[in-house]
C-alpha cells in the first residue's frame, strides 16, 4: 500500500468520529433533549458541522485525495479514495457563503413552514419556498451534473443514480398502480376498521415491539429503542444502533410496523462489515438501499399471512378482550387495508408509492421550470384527485404536509420508492434462495433470513454502487415488475380483485 493512504485514512477517521458526535447530538436532540436545550444545541451542532467541513476541505487532506488517485488503488482503498474524493468535491465547489445562508434559511423557512401548516396557509411558506429553490439550484449549478440539473440533487442521497435511469422504472410503477388503487377503491372494504382502531394500552405495545425486535435478530447490546416524534434509525456505529418508535392508543399497527421498520434499517447498521469500521467502504450504500432493508421487513415480512399466523396468537395473549373475536383470515386483512388518503406518511403499501412519484414528478417540473412555486398547491391537488382519486380540503393536508422542502431536502423523495422497489427485488431473490422461508416466517424464525441479507446486502458496505449491488443479488438491473407483482398477487387475494 503507498505511503500516503495511511495518513489519509487517518484524517478520515477523524472525519468519522466528528460525524458520530453529530449524530449522537442529533439523536439526543430528537429524543430526551428539554426544549431549551435547543438554542446552545444548535450552535453546537453549527460548530462541528464547519469543523468536518473545514477538515474535509483542508489542503492536507485534498492533497492527499490528488495523490491518491493517481495510483493503482484496489478493494477497500479504492472505494475509499473514491467517496472521500467525491464528497470532498461536493464541498469545495459550494463557497462557505452559500453554505451558511442555506443553512441559515433552512432553519427560517422550517419554522415559516410550521406556521403555515398550522394556519394551512400556503402564502405564508411561499417566499421561503421560492428561497430555498433559488440556494439549491445555485449549489446544483456549482457542483454541476449531467443530464437534468435534478441529478445534481438526486446524487446527495442517491449516488451514482441519474433520473434519466429511474423515470421509466417510476412510469412503469405508476401504470400498474393507478388501476390497482381503483379497484381496491371500488370494492369498498376497509377490514381494519373496528379491529385495529381500538383501545390497545401503550405499555403492551412496548412490550410487543420489544418481543419483535428480539425475534428479528436486532442486538439490544449494540442498540436502543426510544420514542421520538418523527421515529427514525441513528446508527453511529455498527455496535451503536439506536431506534426510535411512537405509540398510539387507538391505532395499534402504528407502533408495530413503525418498530419493524426501524429494525430493518437498524438489521442494516448492525450487519455492515466488521473490518471496515468508520470507512466509507464500511457504510451504507445510499438512502434507497437502506429503505429497502426498512420495507422489505415492515411489508414483505411484517405484513404477510405467515407474520400474522405467528403473531396473532402472542397478540391476543396481549389484548385478550381487544383481539379474541378476530381470526387469522380478518387480522391478516386488516394490517393490509389499503385506503387512498391524503398523508404520505400513513399511506398503505399500495397507494404509497403514488405519494413519492407525485412529489418526484413536483421537484423535476419546479427545477426544470415547468411548474412555479406559486402554482404548488393547485398542481398538487389536480394530482392527487388524478392518482389517488382524492383531494385535499386544504394545503396542510395538502402540499404542507411534509417537513423535507422546509429543510431543503430535495430530490430525497425518490429513495423511498427505490427503497420498495429494491426490497420487493431482494425479496424475490431470497425466496428463490431459501425455499422454506414462508415457514420460517410462520414459526417465527427470522435467522435464515437475516443472515441472508447480512451476507448478500449488509456485509458488502458500500463496495458496490447500488445499481452494480442489486445485480449482483438478483443477477438483474432494477425493475418495478418484482414490486407490482407482488402487489398484484397479494391485493388481488386479499381483495377479490
Ligand atoms: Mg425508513
Amino acid at each position: 500500500m503507498s505511503d500516503t493512504y495511511e495518513p489519509f485514512m487517518a484524517k478520515v477517521a477523524e472525519l468519522a468520529d466528528i460525524g458520530h458526535a453529530e449524530g449522537m447530538l442529533s439523536w439526543d436532540q430528537e429524543t430526551y433533549m428539554p426544549p431549551k436545550g435547543a438554542a446552545m444545541r444548535a450552535r453546537a451542532q453549527g460548530t462541528l458541522a464547519g469543523l468536518h467541513h473545514e477538515r474535509l476541505t483542508a489542503p492536507e487532506l485534498v492533497g492527499l485525495v490528488k495523490d491518491l488517485k493517481g495510483q493503482d488503488l484496489t478493494g477497500d482503498a479504492a472505494v475509499n479514495v473514491r467517496e472521500v474524493g467525491r464528497s470532498q468535491d461536493r464541498a469545495l465547489k459550494i463557497p462557505k457563503e452559500l453554505v451558511v445562508e442555506l443553512s441559515q434559511t433552512e432553519s427560517l423557512s422550517h419554522e415559516a413552514w410550521i406556521a403555515a401548516r398550522e394556519k394551512a396557509d400556503f402564502a405564508h411558506f411561499q417566499p421561503w419556498l421560492e428561497k430555498i429553490l433559488k440556494l439549491k439550484k445555485e449549489v446544483a449549478e456549482r457542483v454541476g451534473y449531467e443530464g437534468t440539473i435534478y441529478n445534481a440533487l438526486l446524487d446527495e442521497y442517491e449516488p451514482y443514480t441519474r433520473a434519466e435511469d429511474i423515470e421509466p422504472v417510476f412510469a412503469a410503477l405508476k401504470d400498474k398502480l393507478v388501476p390497482l388503487v381503483e379497484k381496491i377503491a371500488a370494492t369498498g372494504k376497509f377490514p381494519a376498521r373496528g379491529v385495529l382502531d381500538q383501545d390497545f394500552p401503550v405499555a403492551e405495545q412496548e412490550e410487543l415491539g420489544r418481543q419483535v425486535l428480539e425475534d428479528l435478530g436486532f442486538d439490544l447490546e449494540a442498540g436502543r429503542l426510544d420514542v421520538a416524534v418523527h421515529p427514525f434509525c441513528s446508527g453511529t456505529s455498527r455496535d451503536d444502533v439506536r431506534l426510535t418508535t411512537r405509540y398510539s392508543a387507538d391505532w395499534l399497527p402504528g407502533s408495530l410496523f413503525g418498530t419493524i421498520h426501524e429494525a430493518g434499517h437498524g438489521l442494516y447498521e448492525q450487519g455492515l462489515p466488521e473490518d471496515a469500521v468508520a470507512t466509507p467502504a464500511g457504510g451504507s450504500v445510499s438512502l434507497g438501499i437502506h429503505e429497502s432493508q426498512s420495507r422489505l421487513w415492515e411489508n414483505m415480512v411484517g405484513r404477510s399471512r405467515a407474520f400474522s399466523t405467528h403473531y396473532l396468537p402472542r397478540l391476543k395473549a396481549l389484548f385478550p378482550t381487544q383481539l379474541q373475536n378476530v381470526n387469522l383470515d380478518e387480522f391478516y386483512a386488516a394490517v393490509n387495508q389499503v385506503e387512498p388518503s391524503l398523508i404520505r406518511v400513513e399511506a398503505d403499501e399500495v397507494t404509497y408509492n403514488l405519494h413519492i412519484l407525485l412529489r418526484f414528478e413536483l421537484e423535476r417540473d419546479l427545477f426544470e421550470g415547468r411548474v412555479e412555486v406559486k402554482d404548488l398547491p393547485s398542481v398538487w391537488n389536480e394530482r392527487m384527485q388524478q392518482y389517488l382519486g382524492v383531494c385535499p380540503p386544504d394545503d396542510a393536508q395538502g402540499v404542507l404536509q411534509d417537513v423535507h422542502w422546509s429543510f431543503g431536502l430535495m430530490g430525497y423523495f425518490p429513495t423511498y420508492t427505490l427503497g420498495n422497489l429494491y426490497g420487493a427485488q431482494f425479496f424475490h431473490q431470497a425466496q428463490q434462495e431459501l425455499p422454506d422461508l414462508e415457514g420460517q416466517i410462520g414459526r417465527g424464525e427470522f435467522g435464515g433470513l437475516k443472515t441472508w441479507l447480512n451476507d448478500k446486502v449488509h456485509n458488502r458496505g458500500s463496495r458496490l454502487r447500488a445499481s452494480e449491488l442489486v445485480e449482483e443479488v438478483t443477477g438483474e438491473k432494477l425493475s418495478a415488475d418484482y414490486f407490482t407483482n407482488y402487489l398484484e398477487a397479494k391485493f388481488g387475494a386479499l381483495y377479490n380483485l
